[in-house]
Parts: C-alpha cells; sequence; structure tokens
C-alpha cells in the first residue's frame, strides 16, 4: 500500500521547464556541430538492440568504419561509449597484467593511455616529448628494442597540441620487434590521411563526435589479424566485462557463430547517428574529406598569422588539419578571450589539455563545420576578441 510511503526528497523544480540546449558555434576539438540529417537519424523512433533491422545497421556502420579506416579486418565494430572506451578496450584485451607496453607521449593522450596500462596492470615504458613534439622512427625503434613490448602506443591526431604524427614505417618497425602497433586516430579521422593496412596499425580506434560529427557516445575501432591473434590468445579474462572483445566480437557479428547472444544494449540512437555520418564520410570520398580540410585549414592558418598570431605547430606539414592551436598572445589572458568569444560570437574555442594549459587556445573545424565562412567567422571572433581584451599594462 504506497498511501504510507513517504518521500524524502523533493520534486525537482526542473522538471517544470522545458529542456533548453543552446545553438552554439563547437568550434574547439570537439565535440563538433552535427548536421541535420545526422540529428535526424538520432532522432528515429527506437528498434530493439538486437531485432534484425538493428544487425543490419550494425554491418552498415561495420562496413563504413572499414572504409573510413581503409581496412579489410572482420574485427571492426563500434564501441557503446566515447574514445576512452575505445582506448580501454584495446589495452584491457591486447595487453595482460605483467606485459610491457610503450607509450609515446607528446600531449595528454599519452598521458591517459600510459594511466590506463598502469592501472591495469601492465608495466609502462614511455617515450616523452613536450606537447607537439614528435618522434622520429630512429627513436622509436630504438625504445622498442630497449623495452620489448607488445603494444607501442602513438597519436596520429594529437588534438592537445594541434600535430598530426607521421605513421609510415612505424608499423613496420613495431612488428620487426613482434610487438602491435596502436594508434588514436579521435581528432584525425576524416581530416588527415592515415590508411589502416597499408601503414600496418594493428588496432586503430577514432570517436563519433569529431570529423564524423555524430553526437558523442560511440567509438569505431578495428583489429588487425594479428591483434586478434594476440587478445583471442590470452592466459587470462580482461579486467572489463563489458570491454570484452570475445563478447563484443560475437554482439557485433565477427566471430562467425550462427547465433548473437545478449552482453549489453548498445547505444541504439547513437549508433543510428554513427551509420549516417559514416554515410556522409563515404559519399563525400575520404581524399575530397582531407583535401577539403586541408584547404579550409590553410585558409584559416593564414588568416590567423594576418592578425599577428602565431600557430603553436611550426611545421606546417606536422599541423593537424582539423584542430589548429595558437600560441596565447602575449598581453592577453586566455581565459578571458575565450569568455569575451562565447558570450558575444557564441563560438566555443578551448585552451589547452593536459600539459599544454596555458601554452595555447585550440581552434576546431572538423566535417560539417569545416568550411571557409566559418574559417571567416573564427577569424572575426578572434579579431574583435584581440581590440577588446588586451590586458592594461597598470
Ligand atoms: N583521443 C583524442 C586524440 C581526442 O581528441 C579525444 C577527445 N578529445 C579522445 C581521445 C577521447 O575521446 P572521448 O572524449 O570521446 O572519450
Amino acid at each position: 500500500n504506497i498511501s504510507h510511503i513517504h518521500l524524502w526528497t523533493v520534486i525537482p523544480s526542473f522538471c517544470h521547464r522545458p529542456l533548453e540546449a543552446p545553438f552554439r558555434y563547437l568550434f574547439g576539438p570537439g565535440p563538433s556541430n552535427v548536421p541535420p540529417r545526422v540529428l535526424a537519424a538520432g532522432g528515429r523512433p527506437i528498434i530493439g538492440h538486437m531485432h534484425s533491422e538493428m544487425f543490419g545497421i550494425m554491418n552498415d556502420i561495420k562496413k563504413g568504419i572499414q572504409y573510413a579506416f581503409q581496412t579489410s579486418n572482420n574485427m571492426t565494430l563500434a564501441m557503446s561509449g566515447s574514445g576512452h572506451t575505445a582506448m580501454e578496450c584495446a589495452l584491457f584485451n591486447i595487453v595482460e597484467p605483467g606485459e610491457s607496453v610503450l607509450v609515446a607521449i607528446n600531449g595528454i593522450w599519452g598521458e591517459r593511455v600510459a594511466e590506463i596500462a598502469e592501472r591495469m596492470g601492465a608495466k609502462v615504458h614511455t617515450l616523452v616529448k613536450t606537447p607537439g613534439g614528435h618522434f622520429t622512427n630512429a627513436e622509436i625503434e630504438q625504445a622498442l628494442a630497449k623495452h620489448k613490448p607488445v603494444l607501442f602506443f602513438l597519436t596520429h591526431g594529437e588534438s592537445s597540441a594541434g600535430l598530426v604524427h607521421p605513421v609510415d614505417g612505424i608499423g613496420d618497425i613495431c612488428h620487426k620487434y613482434n610487438c602491435l602497433l596502436l594508434v588514436d586516430s579521435v581528432a584525425s579521422l576524416g581530416a588527415a590521411p592515415l590508411l589502416m593496412d597499408q601503414q600496418n596499425i594493428d588496432i586503430l580506434y577514432t570517436g563519433s563526435q569529431k570529423a564524423l560529427n555524430a553526437p558523442p557516445g560511440t567509438a569505431p575501432i578495428s583489429f588487425s589479424e594479428r591483434a586478434c591473434h594476440k587478445m583471442f590468445n590470452r592466459k587470462t579474462k580482461p579486467v572489463s566485462y563489458l570491454l570484452d572483445m570475445t563478447n563484443l566480437s560475437n554482439y557485433w557479428g565477427n566471430d562467425g557463430k550462427p547465433e548473437r547472444i545478449y552482453h549489453h544494449t548498445g547505444p541504439v540512437s547513437g549508433f543510428f547517428a554513427l551509420r549516417e555520418s559514416l554515410a556522409i564520410l563515404a559519399e563525400t570520398g575520404l581524399e575530397n574529406s582531407w583535401k577539403h580540410h586541408t584547404e579550409v585549414a590553410e585558409y584559416f592558418w593564414k588568416g590567423l598569422e594576418d592578425l599577428g598570431l602565431k600557430l603553436f605547430i611550426k611545421d606546417k606539414d606536422l599541423r593537424l588539419p582539423s584542430v589548429t592551436t595558437i600560441a596565447i598572445p602575449e598581453g592577453y589572458n586566455w581565459k578571458e578571450l575565450l569568455a569575451y568569444i562565447m558570450k558575444h560570437h557564441r563560438i566555443e574555442f578551448t585552451g589547452g589539455l593536459g600539459p599544454s594549459v596555458g601554452m595555447l587556445l585550440r581552434i576546431g573545424l572538423m566535417g560539417y563545420n569545416c568550411n571557409k565562412a566559418n574559417a571567416a567567422m573564427a577569424l572575426a571572433a578572434l579579431e574583435d576578441a584581440l581590440k577588446q581584451c588586451r590586458m592594461s599594462k597598470a
């Protein structure tokens, strides 16, 4: 009889107000604005996560990821979760406690991976540069020979520094030392060339909310045959049940078994949206998408230099086209600049992240947001802020 039950917490007042989510120009390092076609896909009626139509959509997503990654890997799927989920999935499944991993740290993402690997009991070795630095193949080979890791981690698009890291040759070097190559392409996929199979990458992951322009919350990932051999011949079970690839490969129909068994309830709307965003990328074509990001980035970089601003990554070939970093101009407080631009222009730019905090500003023009009109709008907002926010010398 519920008439005797007394509730101890009051009805929260927000329930009397409609949801408010303002429009913002998301020109930070992600999430990026989502095009109407993708938003509409996410708003379709929910179907069951185990319905045959859903499996059909998951198969389409798999094909879309294979195209976006340029891979024929069967073990290709989308994680139910953000980029970090894919990061943890890769580490938890590939590495067993006590095994060595080598992590290239030149911004926050290497730091994160080193921490995750340490938490799961791996022996972590690091190669470290200040944000924006990059590693030569010779430096990587030396460290592989020294530490003999089972896995080497590299960030392709270092969004905390604005660097796109060269990948050519690294997969071959890793394989020479019996090591797998794990690459993070969360901030670079679709914006800068990356070819999983040709570049011999063993595990590649990305996020939905950057150049793919889907809402945050799903993360494509793919494993090579070599990676599958390692992760499916483990002595111990991965620490996470949710991220166990034995279960996930069945959920995605990748294990060759006739039946898919319930593992977890995937983010149905998120998968709808991801499917559509992968369709847009395929329709555009990878080469066109890379070319377009480079052209818009070059236009934007020239505009920044014309404003007297200094690009953080000096070498043009190492600049990430999707996320541009600029040195904080002298005589300005970076937090004030960002707040002014948000208040007066409804535009989000961000500051640094992790080791790059206080060093730089980050401006992302990705996928749907990547065009010269948006670049011009970002430049006009910066020009205005530079006029209005100069600190007094007093
Ligand atoms: N790697 C890189 C390069 C990123 O830019 C990000 C997100 N900013 C991540 C990983 C983590 O992704 P998420 O926030 O979706 O977990």
